[in-house]
């Protein structure tokens, strides 16, 4: 997936942020690289600031004009950290995500179109384009690095296509999840051992137990976790027995 998005970068000025951007490309699983007239390629300073991702700019192809670069394009937004006099239909970068990085839209060659370092995209060139793609951000300071405007579009786009991994909690999935009636044995068990230090009286317990129920649910308790919580529970009924 993915793979049918194509990053164009227009006369890209310093080299280092083509380098930049295959780097912020291949950490998001995207290899399609197209440039247009870039000023410098290839260059030192590409190859030094891709590290690592020079596959990505070894097949990156370069074109004359953007015409030829998105011709095999069905879809085309062009990114622009301007807001234009002129009102072009405008996504930003999240929502082109949920609408093109999907599986539904998987069959369509999307272009990411990116401008000049001094001076954006022309109108000329944004009239090539469906849609303006926006990076909402500080309004008195818009302008992102070009590579890091990539990175973002880029990462918007691999979290959409359901590829970021979910984030973890420490050693938390090394032991199975409890089950439904080892849960039900904790909250007898508890009821029980609340019953006997004396602090609640069973036939009242009702919400206080809902209550605790929605807060271990919310918990997902593993096995290990639970064992813990009943060793606490077998102490604390030992011990008031005593
Ligand atoms: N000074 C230029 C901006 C150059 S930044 C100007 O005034 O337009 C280089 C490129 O990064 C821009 O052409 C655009 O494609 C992209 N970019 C930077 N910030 C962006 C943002 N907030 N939203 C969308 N694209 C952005």
């Amino acid at each position: 997936m993915l793979s049918n998005f194509k990053v164009v970068l227009v006369e890209t000025s310093h080299p280092g942020n083509i380098g930049a951007v295959a780097r912020a490309m291949k950490n998001m699983e995207m290899f399609e690289l197209r440039l247009v007239a870039p000023k410098y390629f290839p260059h030192a300073d590409a190859t030094a600031r891709a590290s690592g991702a020079d596959d990505v700019l070894r097949r990156a192809e370069v074109y004359t004009g953007l015409s030829e670069a998105i011709a095999d394009c069905q879809l085309v937004l062009g990114a622009s950290a301007r807001d234009r006099t002129i009102s072009w239909p405008t996504v930003v970068a999240r929502e082109m995500a949920e609408r093109w990085g999907g599986a539904a839209a998987a069959d369509q060659n999307v272009a990411l179109v990116f401008g000049r370092e001094n001076s954006g995209l022309t109108n000329q060139e944004l009239d090539l384009c469906h849609y303006l793609l926006r990076i909402p951000c500080n309004p008195d300071y818009s302008s992102l690095n070009l590579a890091a405007a990539v990175q973002v579009a880029c990462y918007e786009l691999y979290v959409a296509s359901g590829r970021q991994h979910r984030s973890g909690v420490g050693d938390q999935g090394e032991e199975p999840l409890a089950s439904a009636e080892q849960m039900e044995g904790f909250y007898e068990h508890l009821l029980q051992t609340m019953a006997d230090i004396g602090f609640l009286h069973p036939e009242r317990s009702r919400s206080i137990m809902r209550r605790l129920r929605r807060l271990f649910n919310r918990a997902q308790l593993d096995t290990k976790e639970l064992d813990i919580l009943r060793g606490i529970l077998r102490f604390s009924q030992n011990h008031n027995a005593k």
